[in-house]
């Protein structure tokens, strides 16, 4: 069994985020999600809310697990038996950050590999505070998250 993990804050869930997914759950008998539950970072959602959405925004897909974690991810990939990371690679200025992220991790677990992926070219520009941005000024935004997530979003910034 080829377990993979993807980790991230996902506040909320894009489809960028669902296009990485979508590729990566081909490669691997099974994805799993790992929601950062870090108190320190200012959320929009709680880590309940943005599982659910990773959940309901993923129901087409079978080999899908979604989790949230409190743990370092090279920990939480060992206890899960996890192959690999997979992470999001949109810019270069993506790479300085997300190449540090690597070593590191390569240092803690030399054995879980972290592979990169590019998303669609349409969704290159796309990250979870832009679309929250855009949403507070109620831009539209429907290109670029799943439906259940556009009405979370309304949701929430109508409250
Ligand atoms: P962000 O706030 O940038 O969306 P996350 O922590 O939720 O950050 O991202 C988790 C992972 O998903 C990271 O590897 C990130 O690079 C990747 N990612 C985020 N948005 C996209 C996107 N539009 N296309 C591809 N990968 C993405």
């Amino acid at each position: 069994m080829k377990k993979i993990i993807y980790p991230g804050t996902f506040d909320p869930i894009t489809n960028g985020h669902l296009d990485i997914a979508e590729r990566a759950s081909k490669l691997f008998d099974e994805l799993i999600f790992v929601v950062a539950n870090n108190p320190d970072k200012d959320q929009l959602f709680s880590v309940e809310e943005r599982m659910e959405m990773i959940s309901k925004s993923t129901d087409h897909l079978t080999n899908i697990k979604v989790e949230s974690t409190k743990m370092l991810t090279v920990d939480f990939a060992k206890d899960n038996s996890a192959l690999a990371i997979i992470r999001g690679l949109r810019h270069v200025s993506d790479f300085e950050f997300e190449f540090q992220m690597a070593m590191m991790n390569y240092h803690l677990a030399p054995k879980l590999t972290t592979i990169f992926m590019m998303p669609s070219e349409k969704y290159v520009h796309l990250n979870s505070t832009v679309i929250k941005d855009i949403a507070k000024l109620e831009g539209d935004i429907s290109d670029y998250v799943p439906d259940y997530v556009l009405e979370q979003l309304q949701l929430k910034l109508n409250n």
